[in-house]
């Protein structure tokens, strides 16, 4: 049976989950901590069979230590799904940000298991070293995991190994997120454990990277409107290449509404967007 269990520090180990999840990823990365009171599980997967089974196996690795609770790093079904199978298997709390409740599909929402995660700063402490940051953006309610001791952050899907993350009203606010990057790049980081993709060695480069592309992304949709008006299909078949249409027009929608927030762009006839005052 294949090692379902990767130690990143005393007392953290990641485990890789298949998942159906943003492509081209296929897993996602949920991580474990030893806690006071028995184990923690951050984020589930999606719930589907291969996934559960391989967190399962991972548990049976770490010799089957009752699970003190799960943390979701947010409300999306590629983290939450597993939801209903954790609280089956352990019968544990499951902890959420509230403003990702509205996120929960009806038949997870139910679970009596739930436990709103507090403001930060006064957190409940499954486990000692542990920080709960807020860090909103991706979705109203995205906590991240900071294990200062060790310099290492559980990013969630504010960070994502070999790409960009993808920012997605509603639910997703692109000044908020931007406003998260600055606050997580502050941080004493020696590693980022993503959710999905490879481990981020350099974490504080890597968020002045990603801070720089949003810029040079939000500079490249205003051009783009200073010859026409524009909709947000027609401004990603400018500026991402053919596959990755569909996700890019929702990517132009967060900075078309970061833009509209500064008054730079309005909207104007057929959902175009135009520069403001033009
Ligand atoms: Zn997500």
């Amino acid at each position: 049976m294949a090692e379902r269990l990767k130690q990143l520090a005393e007392g953290l180990w990641q485990t890789e989950v298949p998942a159906a999840t943003i492509p081209p990823y296929t897993h996602t990365h949920c991580y474990w901590i030893q806690g006071t009171a028995g184990l923690v599980l951050i984020d589930t997967a999606d719930g589907g069979p291969a996934g559960t089974a391989v967190l399962r196996q991972a548990w049976n690795e770490l010799g089957q230590e009752p699970l003190a609770g799960v943390y979701m790093t947010h409300g999306h079904p590629d983290h939450v799904g597993g939801a209903r199978w954790a609280f089956e298997t352990w019968g544990c709390d499951l902890w959420l940000h509230p403003l990702d409740y509205d996120l929960l599909p009806e038949s997870l929402r139910v679970l009596p298991a739930w436990r709103s995660i507090a403001p930060e700063g006064d957190r409940s402490p499954l486990a000692p070293g542990i920080d709960i940051l807020d860090a909103p953006g991706h979705t109203p309610g995205q906590v991240n995991i900071y294990l200062k001791e060790h310099g290492i952050l559980l990013a969630g899907d504010n960070l994502l190994g070999n790409s960009t993350s993808v920012i997605i009203p509603p639910h997703g606010h692109l000044r908020t997120y931007l406003a998260t990057l600055e606050r997580l790049g502050a941080l004493n980081l020696r590693l980022a454990a993503p959710a999905h993709g490879d481990l981020i060695e350099d974490p504080r480069g890597y968020i002045a990277m990603y801070r720089e592309h949003r810029a040079e992304r939000l500079d490249q949709v205003l051009q783009a409107l200073r010859a026409a008006p524009l909709s947000a299909a027609e401004l990603a078949s400018r500026i991402y290449p053919a596959p990755l249409q569909q996700i890019g027009k929702l990517m132009v929608e967060s900075h078309l509404e970061y833009l509209v927030e500064d008054q730079k762009i309005e909207t104007v006839a057929n959902g175009r967007f135009a520069r403001a005052g033009a």
